[in-house]
């Protein structure tokens, strides 16, 4: 019940990752909250994830080590798969 008391300071400095749709070929920037990392055991199964504000399709692209660094660094929401 209090797990947004701790959210009302502004965050130091927004991270914004840069990502690219393959539907629709836009190219955005989207907020931390914006991504979804998903970590597998396979790098099959190993990706982030994000709606794309253009056309609004979800969109699944592989990430590799430096990804994962990079958007867990910046506070990516992460979910552990115990699949693959
Ligand atoms: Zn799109």
């Amino acid at each position: 019940m209090t797990m947004a008391s701790t959210m009302t300071s502004p965050a130091p400095s927004a991270v914004l990752f840069k990502a690219a749709c393959p539907d629709c070929r836009g190219r955005f920037e989207l907020a931390s909250q914006e991504l979804r990392l998903a970590i597998g055991r396979t790098h099959r199964t190993t990706f982030y994830s994000f709606t794309c504000p253009g056309c609004g399709m979800a969109v699944r692209r592989p990430a590799g080590e430096r990804i994962i660094e990079l958007l867990t660094g910046g506070g990516v929401r992460t979910m552990r798969l115990h699949i693959g």
